[in-house]
């Protein structure tokens, strides 16, 4: 069926018939110490590869998953079924090397370097003495936020902190003077000037713009910036409706405040089932759990990591609303308990699986799973399945094809978690197989609501996507939205990178020297 006829059953589809299902499975898993004590030396991750691209690294890579072979690997299984319907189950392959607890704190320097950088230009623009507009309601909405998370705070210099904590409003004769501000992911405050403040946004409302009557350049850049974005949204809506594609509302923050609201009481039923589970908020996600509070943290981190990265690739500014309400992840530190709560709460047996992204077709996400004891493997489950709940959310309901879909999600998920060696193992045992049978196997390209690719595939779909991503990020960029507007995937590689699937293959088997065809 062409792939716009598909969108347009999907999205006349009604709801109950539409609750798709991604599912992560794992059993099996090749033991830590085996694996360690075979491989004394690190296996490279295809990342590194890219960079070098020699035929020595590929051959090492290959090499060691060759030996890899020979002893028992780990099992993953992913399947995209709707609910409704019984699911379909096709294996991959995929290993485990490493393993460290703190892999996952990685970020946060740099944002401190660029504050630096940045407070020199504050002071210039304090200087320029730009007239703002007091508003007089703005100590009133700000207070409700003291001690929580602003969404999202813009500077004249076109700066941005997404997601600060409000520490303390400091205030001089009645009006809000400054603002003490912590930096998501920092752990030091910092006083930033309402002066040099254009715009703060909280509870998903713009609670503060200021009124310039001599702009700088960089506030008028910053406000072109948010014209331009706004007119990129009425081009695509326009591309929409010419291919009677739904795509999902804009909510109104009372509407995201009352997904919220339905979420944290659907969270309060299942804590009636189980009460050891706690709720954690970001601004993009609710977390309910019962993983110990010390080892949660890093995991929720990486779950925001992911937000940012997607929102940069695909251009969304950062604290722009994507989910319905909030992502909901419930957590569990046994499979036993995500077994059971699949079951009771989600009507889905979903037994061997490791993780589950219910993607309603009313737009709420809802991302289960269990810990486990491997700490890398559940990072990556958590970024990687989470990934297809954004991919759900961007745009439109549109479907992915399940090469890209799978594709992005590894992708992402071992840039998250690059200690965590799955990804690049499954691509050094697709580079064999495509070696050995110079195609990317049956069906790859195959984008139907229930075509999803092989196990082998996987490894084929995270290069790939590395592949059309490295060769240039805006056009990759361009290619997913393509689709996501109701494009076929032909379509948008002929708009985005001027050539057809043929060519692509031919190209990709250029890059990692493996003559290729469909
Ligand atoms: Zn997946």
């Amino acid at each position: 069926m062409h792939r716009h006829a598909l969108h347009r059953v999907q999205n006349r589809a009604p709801r109950r018939f539409d609750n798709h299902v991604g599912f992560y499975l794992s059993s099996a898993r090749v033991s830590r110490n085996e694996a360690t004590a075979r491989f004394k030396t690190p296996i490279s991750p295809m990342s590194d590869v890219f960079l070098q691209m020699s035929q020595k690294v590929l051959f090492t890579a290959c090499g060691l998953a060759l030996a890899l072979q020979t002893i028992v690997l780990p099992q993953v299984l992913h399947v995209t079924a709707s609910a409704d319907q019984a699911q379909r189950r096709k294996s991959a392959e995929s290993g485990e090397i490493n393993s460290t607890q703190d892999a996952l704190a990685q970020h946060g320097e740099t944002a401190r370097q660029v504050a630096d950088q940045q407070r020199g230009r504050d002071k210039w623009l304090l200087a320029q003495k730009v007239d703002v507009r007091s508003d007089a309601k703005l100590d009133e909405s700000l207070k409700a936020f003291e001690g929580e998370t602003l969404d999202l705070v813009v500077l004249g210099t076109g700066k941005r902190y997404v997601r600060p904590t409000l520490e303390r409003i400091i205030s001089r004769n009645g009006k809000v003077n400054a603002l003490r501000l912590k930096p998501q992911g920092e752990t030091r405050g910092k006083t930033v000037y309402l002066k040099g403040i254009v715009k703060i946004n909280a509870g998903r409302e713009t609670v503060y713009e200021s009124t310039v009557e001599r702009a700088t350049a960089a506030q008028l850049r910053g406000k072109r910036a948010r014209e331009l974005y706004e007119k990129k949204i009425e081009e695509s809506q326009d591309r929409m409706r010419k291919r009677d594609i739904t795509w999902w509302p804009r909510l109104s923050a009372e509407e995201h405040a009352a997904e919220v609201e339905q979420l944290q009481k659907f969270v309060a039923e299942v804590r009636t089932a189980f009460p050891a589970l706690e709720t954690t908020q970001t601004h993009e996600f609710i977390v309910a759990t019962d993983i110990p509070s010390r080892q949660i943290g890093q995991y929720v981190k990486s779950l925001d990591k992911m937000h940012d990265m997607l929102c940069d690739l695909y251009g969304i500014p950062r604290g722009e609303p994507l989910w319905k309400g909030k992502c909901l992840v419930v957590a569990f530190l046994r499979q036993e308990d995500f077994h059971a709560f699949e079951a009771r709460f989600m009507k889905a047996d979903l037994r061997g699986a490791h993780g589950v992204c219910h993607q309603r077709s009313d737009g709420r996400v809802v991302m289960a799973c269990y810990r486990g004891d491997d700490a890398l493997a559940f990072a990556h489950m958590l970024v990687h399945e989470t990934s297809h709940g954004f991919n759900h959310r961007w745009i439109s309901p549109a479907r992915l094809p399940s090469w890209l879909n799978e594709g992005i999600a590894e992708w992402i998920g071992t840039k998250i978690v690059p200690q965590c060696k799955q990804v690049p193992l499954k691509q050094a045992h697709a580079v064999e197989f495509m070696k050995a049978n110079r195609t990317l196997g049956s069906d790859f390209f195959a984008d139907g609501p229930h075509d999803k690719i092989e196990a082998i595939q996987y490894g084929m779909a995270s290069l790939l996507v590395m592949f059309l991503e490295k060769r240039d990020r805006k056009k990759f960029a361009h290619f997913v939205r393509g689709i996501k507007e109701g494009q076929s995937v032909e379509e948008s590689l002929r708009d985005a990178y001027n050539e057809s699937l043929d060519e692509l293959v031919s190209n990709f088997g250029q890059f990692i020297r493996v003559p290729l065809r469909r």
